[in-house]
């Protein structure tokens, strides 16, 4: 596809960038690969905005990807980050920020009763299977296909479709035995898992699930699929770990564990929790965490996990985040879902736009999407014209059909006027994609 706008000083960098790292970034979905075009690269951001190397300004639909809930360069924020850089940036030693963060994480998620900083939901996902098994003595991990958990090896692995298909590496360098450990399962089907532990009696450590998934596109637990799974692991002996690190902080105060109740025994954590900055976590019952180092046998270690800076802007975030806070992500997510799918019902184009909570996208198929392979059934093309044309009005959404959108509680009535503005030639746009 041709793209009617330019954005050369971006171009420039892109340029520049690939000459010195694989693809020109640093991680693989900010490329552009699935809607093509030239990655924007940006040079600051305020509040809804985000503006790029080339002077424009967009309306900023990805959020960093979850983080950014009270928007960019929020001035409370950055002034407890400036307070706390100007302190020094890392002591290796213990430090009051990361008992506060703790603190406030614990107060606001029942199931986690002790917590451990990390400094990316990668690490606390790889954390908490290793506490999963350390503390079970088994080996095996369930996880659902379209589910993402960062790029642990033992997670990087989605099998065909069937019951309990012991699952292959995803990619070049995760080996069949790190991988041969993890059983995928299509998501939304407890009878798949069931006939899991059927199949594996006494050998499955954890089932770790997205709380709500984000990563295939947004995917809602159906009716009791959350409690269906703590029930079938408390009944089979293994934890049923809970990840958190997209939807928690965000879709609620207590994040998904506020909106279904199901206690986790284990649940993780990042993106908003760390304001912006390489913070994460992983929490739950103390029996569990007491099995980690240095209080239990299982090794888990960080030169700069609870660093002062990122849980200075971590808690400065979270201490931000009330009741009126959530509430403005509520409105305005549902605003903005119901001006798309208002553009896109006006145009003809089959869609679906699928919310938990104040996460949500757009599926390009009116088909229900209860899990992966329904996801992949979309018209994914028409996500790319509809992108497109959304970036050359000055909206920035995800570079994928296959991601949440994020809004944040700064996301103001000028900003949506902008997308409701957007909507009508992008839907077109759609329309009159072909594959
Ligand atoms: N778990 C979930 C649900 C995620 O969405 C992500 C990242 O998007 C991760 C884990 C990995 O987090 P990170 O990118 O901080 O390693």
């Amino acid at each position: 596809m041709s793209y009617s706008y330019e954005a050369p000083v971006s171009q420039a960098l892109f340029d520049r960038a690939s000459r010195v790292t694989p693809g020109g970034v640093n991680s693989p979905v900010r490329a552009f690969q699935a809607v093509g075009g030239t990655p924007r690269f940006m040079v600051s951001g305020t509040g809804p905005y985000l503006t790029d190397a080339d002077g424009r300004e967009y309306v900023d639909l990805v959020c960093s990807w979850g983080p950014m809930i009270l928007g960019h360069a929020h001035p409370e924020v950055v002034a407890a980050v400036q307070d706390a850089v100007a302190r020094g940036t890392s002591f290796g030693t213990p430090g009051e920020g990361e008992v506060a963060l703790a603190e406030e994480i614990t107060a606001r998620v029942a199931p986690v009763e002790q917590v451990r900083l990390v400094s990316s939901g990668t690490e606390a996902t790889m954390s908490a299977i290793r506490l999963a098994r350390g503390y079970t003595g088994r080996a095996k991990v369930v996880k659902f296909a379209g589910c993402y958990h960062g790029h642990v090896d033992a997670l990087l692995a989605a099998a065909g479709s069937g019951l309990a298909t012991f699952a292959l590496p995803d990619t070049p360098g995760v080996t069949g035995a790190q991988a041969g450990d993890t059983i995928v399962l299509p998501y939304n089907d407890l009878d798949a898992v069931r006939a899991a532990f059927a199949a594996h009696p006494g050998e499955i450590a954890c089932v770790i699930t997205e709380a709500s998934p984000g990563n295939m596109g947004v995917v809602p637990p159906g009716e009791g699929f959350n409690a269906g799974l703590k029930e079938i692991c408390a009944t089979g002996g293994a934890l049923y770990i809970s990840d958190e690190v997209m939807t928690g902080f965000r879709t609620s105060k207590a994040g998904w564990y506020g909106v279904d109740g199901v206690r986790p025994d284990l649940m993780t954590f990042g993106k908003v929790m760390g304001g912006g900055f390489p913070a994460a976590a992983f929490g739950g019952r103390a029996d569990v965490m007491a099995q980690l180092a240095p209080a239990g046998p299982v090794y888990q270690a960080g030169t700069l996990s609870g660093n002062p800076v990122a849980t200075a802007a971590g808690l400065a975030q979270l201490r931000l985040l009330d009741d009126a806070a959530y509430a403005r992500v509520d409105a305005v997510s549902a605003e903005v879902r119901n001006l798309v799918g208002e553009a896109l019902t006006k145009e003809g184009v089959a869609h679906t736009v699928s919310a938990a909570s104040n996460m949500f996208s757009v599926f390009f198929t009116d088909r229900p999407v209860r899990d992966y392979e329904d996801a992949r059934k979309q018209e994914a093309f028409r996500y790319t014209a509809f992108f497109h044309s959304m970036l050359a009005q000055g909206v920035y959404l995800p570079p994928s059909a296959f991601e949440s959108w994020f809004v944040s509680a700064v996301h103001d009535a000028r900003a949506v006027e902008r997308i409701a503005a957007a909507l009508p030639a992008a839907a077109r746009a759609a329309s009159e994609a072909t594959a």
